[in-house]
């Protein structure tokens, strides 16, 4: 029976089946910033993520670019090119370092079609990504900055399982579409509270249960996803 990977889809899978892409794939160690996907085109490879956290931006033509996903050991990159032939929407790329295993797209795409317990799995992470999207989309456009400041940490702490993450003012500004001035009040004002450390660079959550309740119950609705995700037998 193959080892546990890291990665929970992987991880759920059965041992042949998972034991079948471990052969397809590569283990890579994920630098911060690597980039894993490019806006406008198909990557070659998909990236089962063993640990660490990368982001989904869309970058605009006129310049200017916002967060619209994050996605770690719960799930890959990359998924959405197993539905058409669509180019991809976003770029994706490390935000906080971590592993992976590396597979050829053309091949996970023949497994995706012929194997329906691998299908059934990334269709539900895709599921999860889509409530996660739609929940964020609207939080947004309507709550404050400090509520989806704290939000975004709790998702990234969740994924990362890390209680310190290197994320400077100015990348938190760009993934919440906000002002620097902004996050420096917001994180301020959550420090002194005793949520979380802010020190060069470097954000410590010193308690995430303090820090959910200065997010807004889109949190609670993104982790109840995350969370249940794979917990049900697959249907086949
Ligand atoms: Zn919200």
């Amino acid at each position: 029976m193959p080892a546990n990977t890291g990665n929970l889809l992987l991880d759920s899978l059965s041992p042949e089946l998972r034991a079948e892409i471990l052969s397809l794939g590569r283990a890579i160690d994920l630098p911060s910033r690597t980039v894993l996907q490019e806006q406008g085109e198909r990557s070659a490879y998909i990236y089962f993520l063993c640990s660490g956290v990368a982001s989904l931006v869309v970058t605009m033509a006129q310049g200017g670019s916002a967060e619209v996903g994050l996605t770690g050991h719960e799930g890959l990159i990359g998924a959405m090119q197993l539905l058409g032939p669509a180019l991809m929407p976003s770029q994706s790329y490390v935000l906080l370092p971590g592993s992976a295993l590396r597979v050829r797209s053309e091949e996970l795409c023949q497994l995706f079609h012929g194997a329906p317990e691998l299908r059934g799995r990334i269709l539900e992470f895709l599921q999860q990504q889509c409530i996660s999207l739609e929940q964020t989309t609207a939080c947004n456009k309507m709550h404050e900055a400090e509520q989806r400041l704290a939000r975004w940490l709790l998702m990234c702490h969740d994924r990362s399982r890390q209680n310190t993450m290197t994320l400077t003012q100015e990348f938190m500004a760009d993934m919440l579409g906000t002002r620097r001035t902004t996050v420096t009040m917001v994180a301020g004002s959550l420090q002194e509270r005793g949520m979380i450390s802010y020190r060069r660079g470097k954000i410590t959550i010193l308690s995430a249960q303090e820090l959910e309740k200065a997010a807004c119950p889109c949190y609670r609705i993104c982790s109840d996803a995350l969370h249940n995700l794979y917990r049900r037998p697959s249907a086949e």
